[in-house]
């Protein structure tokens, strides 16, 4: 066994790690932490760029509200379901659109001055020993007593670690790009339709003048090629057409509806690296942020039995929440629900701040939620079926 173990190393430097890093710092502050990212930042992300209230409310806890200084809220949300419906909703408090490359660096920053090191370098895999393991990088090695990965959706931590458990079914896809504002209110529009699966095109706000947008699946059978995702957002968003070509990007969604995958003995993941992608509307930075959070909680609580406490962590956080956008992610692929939904959201605003909360926060179905859904839904569906025969 080598000299020089860290007692953590925390491998990739987006949300999940900066929000690891900081909190492991704030919890250890002789720890001897190393952060591992291969980008020089600040760089870019494909991302839709947009902070929920929930993740908003992680920076604030990390002491990191700064990361979105300059960018007004955004206090209106827009939600169409595949039938042309829609619901907008006003959640009690309101989210951001922080372009990544800015996002990212500001964080990054923060994480940097928590670290005892920083290096520059790429992470090839982890090995594991009996009481430590080795960080294979483009730089050399690292040995560390406990592992973090927060290195992303193709996550090399995850794949040293795991079976191959993933499974391409629950990875979805999706392209970003900026364009100009669109006419009408600042509002983040999201609108869902089927194509042999649920998709999404979003627009969403940066300032007064340009908007994130972009266009998803969510699901990796038959993965469409980059071109017929643009197409997609060009057709479904009022300025997808007016998008910058230069700006397209694209990335993987790790989907929580196919399980999270928290790690293993000493290698704990987090954020996309765990799966932890909302499998009906595609965010992931809260979940990232409070993942990250919560690793770094449970490595320092119990270092040689952290997957443990990690485990207990995540479920009490994120358990039901995960669970209930699983089955809104089953029940979006049957027929028309999804369309019922929203026009139950639209009559009801408890039914609405439900769907906001499951769409972009932990929000999770309760037993007497599913009793309103159900109502709302089978109202719906009645009055569709009285306007259908009422046409015929
Ligand atoms: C097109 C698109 C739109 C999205 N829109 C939204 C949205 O609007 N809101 C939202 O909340 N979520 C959105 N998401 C999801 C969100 O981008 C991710 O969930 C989030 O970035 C996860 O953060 P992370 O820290 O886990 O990983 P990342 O942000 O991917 O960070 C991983 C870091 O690890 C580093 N790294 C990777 N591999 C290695 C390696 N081998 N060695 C060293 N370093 C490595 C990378 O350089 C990077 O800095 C979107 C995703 C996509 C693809």
């Amino acid at each position: 066994m080598p000299e020089g173990i860290h007692d953590l190393v925390i491998v990739g430097a987006g949300p999940a790690g900066a929000a690891a890093t900081i909190t492991a710092r704030r919890l250890a502050p002789d720890a001897d932490i190393v952060v591992v990212d291969r980008a020089a930042f600040p760089r870019d992300k494909a991302c839709g760029d947009a902070l929920s209230i929930d993740a908003v409310a992680e920076l604030a806890r990390l002491g990191a509200t700064h990361a979105v200084d300059g960018f007004a809220p955004v206090e209106r949300i827009r939600l169409r379901s595949p039938g042309g419906r829609e619901v907008a909703a006003r959640p009690p408090a309101a989210g951001y659109v922080v372009p990544r490359r800015i996002l990212d660096d500001r964080l990054a920053r923060a994480a940097r001055s928590a670290a005892s090191r920083w290096v520059h370098a790429g992470v090839r895999g982890v090995e594991l020993h009996d009481h430590a393991v080795r960080v294979v990088t483009t730089d050399g090695p690292l040995w560390a007593a406990t592992v973090i990965g927060t290195d992303g959706a193709n996550s090399v931590v995850g794949r040293s670690t795991l079976d191959g458990a993933r499974t391409a079914r629950h990875t979805g896809v999706a392209i970003r790009a900026y364009a100009p504002a669109p006419a009408g209110p600042a509002e983040m529009l999201l609108v869902w339709e089927q194509v042999d699966g649920l998709a999404y095109a979003w627009s969403f706000p940066i300032d007064a003048t340009s908007h994130n947008v972009g266009y998803g699946v969510f699901s990796g059978l038959g993965r469409p090629p980059r071109r017929a995702l643009v197409e997609r957002m060009v057709a479904l968003l009022p300025n997808g057409a007016a998008a910058d070509p230069a700006t397209v990007r694209g990335h993987r969604l790790p989907l929580s509806s196919g399980g999270v995958h928290l790690g293993g003995d000493r290698v704990l993941l987090a954020g996309d690296a765990a799966a932890l992608v909302n499998p009906i509307t595609g965010e992931g930075i809260y979940y990232a942020l409070l993942s990250g959070r919560l690793a770094a909680q449970a490595a320092a609580r119990s270092p040689d039995h952290a997957l443990a406490g990690y485990r207990v962590l995540v479920q009490t956080e994120l358990g039901a929440h995960i669970r209930s956008t699983r089955c809104l992610a089953r029940l979006a692929r049957v027929g028309s629900s999804l369309d019922h939904l929203v026009q139950a959201a639209a009559a009801s605003p408890s039914t609405s701040d439900l769907l906001a909360d499951l769409a972009f926060g932990k929000g999770a179905l309760t037993p007497a939620s599913l009793r309103t859904i159900g109502a709302g839904l089978w109202r719906s569906a009645r009055r569709s079926g009285d306007a259908a025969r009422s046409r015929s």
